[in-house]
């Protein structure tokens, strides 16, 4: 897709009302610090649409971002930060689950996790979120360029296990360094965009 516009349109705290797009939506779902902003950031072509975690007071609502007034990519909070109350990771977590039970438009989901660790219990529980809302995630394997080529492999199959992936689940390296893999999930979600 070439990127003409894009806009922050709708953004949904805990309290707030989802909303009824008519429009397709692709999601993406991350732990905190993954590089969620960055990607979006990237996909988007812009330095700072997406805010990233380095600066203070990002609020973890639902960011829904007008891309060319033909589908939305939806920017989920990210979890397992560590500095928010237990209380408060629960509101985020029903108002992921609410997101993703109750939208009609969302085509597909991203669930992003840094390439250089085992996936953590959080990582694994949005997994299963999003497979059990009737999803088949596309794995972002983000921040490749922390890893030196020869451990690529090793590390993907380490997140296959570690996820317990259903086979032929497909893993997307990318890196916002270099911007490797950008094409690759561009292409995925066209493709998605045209189904
Ligand atoms: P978010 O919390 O998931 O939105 O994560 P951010 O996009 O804010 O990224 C968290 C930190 O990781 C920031 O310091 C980014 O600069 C860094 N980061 C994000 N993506 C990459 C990447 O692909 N490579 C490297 N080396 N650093 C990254």
């Amino acid at each position: 897709m070439v990127i003409k516009n894009v806009s922050l349109d709708i953004v949904c705290g805990v309290t707030s009302t989802l909303p009824e797009n008519d429009r397709p939506e692709i999601a993406f779902a991350g732990k905190s610090n993954v590089g969620k902003s960055s990607l979006i950031n990237a996909l988007m072509n812009r330095k700072a649409l997406a805010r990233t975690s380095s600066q203070p007071g990002k609020t973890q609502t639902i960011n829904f971002y007008n891309v060319n007034e033909s589908m939305y990519l939806v920017d989920l909070p990210g979890y397992g930060y560590a500095k928010v109350s237990q209380a408060e990771k629960e509101k985020w977590g029903h108002l992921i689950e609410r997101y993703l039970h109750g939208s009609k438009m969302l085509k597909a989901v991203f669930l992003l996790i840094d390439i250089r660790h085992e996936p953590s219990k959080n990582d694994k529980t949005m997994y299963e979120w999003i497979r059990y809302n009737g999803y088949q995630p596309i794995i972002i394997a983000t921040k490749l360029d922390k890893l030196k080529r020869s451990q690529i492999q090793k590390h993907i199959k380490m997140l296959r296990q570690g996820l317990e992936l259903v086979p032929g689940t497909q893993i997307i390296p990318f890196s916002s360094a270099t911007k490797q893999g950008r094409d690759e999930i561009w292409e995925l979600m066209d493709s998605i965009l045209e189904e």
